[in-house]
């Protein structure tokens, strides 16, 4: 690893290169940390050209914390639908009633005030903070990771938390004490647009006369990770079952994927099952339980669903049957036409798209 001297220098690279080049955004034009926040949290996990138009129907409907803190979480999680990873929504939901109710509707100052709040990490206070107050807060995110990596040739693992301690203190040393909101924002462009995972433009990056990894041709070795968590997988059958117009949908509230979203009688299997095996499952018994006459009149083709450390492997069955039995006490009877009211998760419309008549 290189020392750390050209601090000041990088950071005025940076900002030089950053003015020139930035993508234009829309949250870029406000330092509201509201808007900020927003468009943080739907950065995390999200492709921007996708988290675009999540962002301005959100700040649309939402425009203040306030607005926010109102909305009940059904709503926020309906504004949310598709952009998976929906504990970001009920956190934001969470924290917005938090600071509704003890800020008065305003964010918090102070980084240690902001970092409190339910579901901002150190990346998401130090963003914040330092975009709008330019507070110097260091941000490192996947791309800063990547750039510090490669100009300072750090090959400590970054999912360790002696990499993570590394990074922090690397990124901290080159931070503009004058513009660290500038400096924060052109690190990250510079590993969005140009030192990017496996194709950097070294040619066109204002620091490759700096850089480490460029000088020996190793930029590709950069970051080192130390290993993959491994996925597990699951096996998913869903069931819209219909009687007379209605059908049934439960909230997931176990502490599980996709909490507070809607879903269909779901029973899950430790292997794959066909509907041979599904009726002689005791969760499908009971599901049926009372219904009459159960007649299958679509199955989806099996649909997998990759989340980050799980692999879904997903069936849908349109089921009718001739009475309500053991659904009316234990599911929510909705109307078969109201379901656009509810978040389902992605995984539902992708299965519905594919459904064909039943042989
Ligand atoms: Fe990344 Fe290449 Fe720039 Fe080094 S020179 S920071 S590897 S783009």
């Amino acid at each position: 690893m290189t020392d750390i001297k050209n601090d000041l220098l990088i950071s005025k690279r940076l900002i030089t290169w950053y003015e020139v080049n930035k993508r234009d955004l829309p949250w870029r034009h406000s330092r509201d940390p509201y808007v900020i926040w927003i468009s943080e949290v739907i950065l995390q996990q999200t492709r921007v050209a996708q988290g675009l138009d999540y962002f301005h129907r959100f700040v649309g409907r939402f425009p203040d914390i306030d607005t926010l803190a109102q909305a009940s979480e059904d709503e926020v999680l309906r504004y949310w639908e598709g952009l998976g990873y929906y504990s970001r929504a009920r956190n934001l939901h969470a924290a917005a009633r938090y600071m509704a109710e003890h800020y008065g509707g305003r964010f918090p100052q102070s980084y240690e005030e902001v970092r409190a709040l339910k579901g901002i990490g150190d990346y998401t206070a130090a963003a914040i903070v330092s975009f709008a107050w330019d507070l110097p807060y260091a941000v490192v995110d996947g791309n800063v990771y990547r750039v510090l990596a490669r100009l300072l040739g750090i090959d400590t693992p970054i999912d360790t938390s002696e990499g993570k301690k590394q990074f922090g203190e690397a990124a901290t040393l080159l931070l503009s004490p004058d513009y660290p909101g500038l400096h924060n924002q052109a690190i990250m462009e510079l590993g969005a647009l140009v030192c990017t995972p496996r194709n950097p433009q070294c040619e066109a990056c204002p620091l490759s006369d700096l850089c480490l990894a460029y000088a020996r041709h190793e930029a590709l070795l950069y970051p080192v990770k130390q290993g993959k968590t491994k996925s597990r997988t699951r096996y998913f059958h869903y069931f819209h079952i219909i009687y007379k117009g209605k059908t049934w949908i439960h909230k997931r509230e176990a502490d599980d994927i996709w909490k507070g979203l809607y879903e269909f009688p779901l029973v899950e299997t430790a292997a794959p099952a066909d509907w041979a095996e599904l009726v002689r499952c005791k969760e499908v018994a009971l599901l049926f339980e009372g219904c009459g006459g159960v007649r299958i009149a679509k199955i989806s083709r099996t649909i997998k669903h990759v989340l980050s450390h799980q692999v879904l492997l997903a069936v849908y069955y349109v089921i009718e049957v001739e009475s309500e039995g053991y659904l009316s006490k234990h599911y929510l009877q909705v109307d078969a036409d109201s379901l656009e009211q509810y978040a389902f998760p992605r995984l539902i419309h992708k299965l519905r798209a594919t459904l064909s008549d039943s042989q």
